[in-house]
């Protein structure tokens, strides 16, 4: 779940527009750093793809369409930006998931949405049981899959209605749910941690400073975990059920590392990882992340994350695609992007047979 830069597509232009011009004007020592908006001087290509190369499957977005025409309009996007299938991560359990099965199921083919776990009463015996019940009954409701789970340092607080914080993905009281999951072929899609920004000191060496200080997080609250910590929780599930199939939301948010997320890809043969909302903390690292993702290419997944803007959908594929150089996402990282010019094999992969491979 990444809230940020949906809020910066829609109100960020204006913003943007005011700070460019009260700000361009300012003497560099008024600037303030979070008003420096650069733009590229450069004179090299710019492209415009507004159609995905090869048909996608979007394993991360959420129930962003609150009425049906949201939902028509949201279709016709699909179709213009060449996105086949998307994956509503609805967090839900009980009614409140049913009514969101309901409001995609006119379009049986474009959606699948994926439910929350119950975490209602998770201190009190007897929990996981009432828990794998619900569970069942989401999958007889049309849930294929769970998701998305997410856990910052201080327990899985995603689900509805209730958080379970102080309970982490490798709890034992969660092994029936995973078990579960795994007879029912759902796969779980899981948030682990944040970015490695915003566990660092808020100071003037934090490289991601900008984004980072909105989301940080407060390692001084009791029992939090670590970064180090949270991805270890992850590394237990998945060892710990290995029929389970997982997706690491985000990779992971290990982009700072992400040799630490290849370790886990090649000891567990159960993990998979999505790239939603992690375009603009990759595509400034072009060369490192072609390579990562040409060797991990089965365990890769397309994912948005960041509602359903064509320019969003185009953002994703100028970085996956194509070879540009030096452009700015003017609502996010004061850093410039690259593309990664990914090959057609690659691509394929990433955008949509992967997907299949856990979707089967
Ligand atoms: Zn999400």
């Amino acid at each position: 779940m990444i809230f940020h830069q949906n809020r910066h597509y829609i109100l960020g232009f204006l913003g943007i527009a005011l700070s460019t011009l009260t700000f361009a004007q300012k003497s560099p020592t008024e600037i303030r750093l979070s008003d420096y908006r650069p733009k590229s001087i450069f004179k090299i290509p710019v492209s415009i793809i507004n159609k995905a190369k090869f048909a996608i499957i979007d394993m991360h977005s959420h129930d962003y369409s609150k009425t049906d025409l949201n939902v028509d309009q949201r279709v016709k996007n699909m179709d213009t930006a060449g996105i086949e299938k998307t994956i509503i991560l609805s967090y839900e359990t009980g009614t409140a998931f049913d009514s969101v099965v309901k409001k995609y199921s006119r379009y049986p083919n474009r959606f699948e949405v994926w439910c929350g776990f119950d975490y209602t009463g998770y201190n009190e015996p007897g929990w996981p049981v009432r828990a794998v019940k619900e569970l069942e009954r989401c999958h007889k409701a049309g849930a294929k899959g769970v998701g998305e789970l997410g856990d910052k340092g201080d327990g899985l607080f995603y689900s509805k209605p209730t958080p379970a914080y102080g309970m982490h993905i490798d709890d034992p009281r969660m092994k029936p749910l995973l078990e579960k999951c795994a007879e029912l072929h759902m796969p779980v899609s899981v948030h682990v941690a944040d970015p490695m920004w915003m566990y660092q000191p808020m100071d003037s060496t934090n490289d991601g400073l900008m984004n980072a200080y909105t989301w940080r997080i407060d390692l001084t609250k009791k029992g939090i975990l670590s970064h180090e910590q949270l991805i270890q929780t992850l590394k237990n599930a998945v060892e710990e059920n290995p029929k389970t199939t997982f997706i690491a939301c985000h990779l992971a948010n290990c982009v700072y590392d992400l040799s630490s997320l290849g370790r886990l890809f090649d000891k567990f043969p159960n993990l998979y990882a999505d790239i939603a909302a992690r375009f603009d903390e990759t595509a400034t690292i072009p060369r490192n992340v072609h390579a990562f993702y040409e060797k991990y290419q089965d365990r890769i997944l397309y994912g948005t994350d960041l509602g359903y803007d064509l320019n969003m959908y185009r953002n994703t594929f100028r970085i996956l695609e194509t070879a540009d150089e030096h452009f700015y996402d003017e609502y996010s990282y004061h850093w410039p992007l690259y593309g990664l010019a990914l090959g057609d094999k690659v691509l394929k992969k990433l955008y949509r047979n992967n997907a299949l491979k856990i979707l089967k």
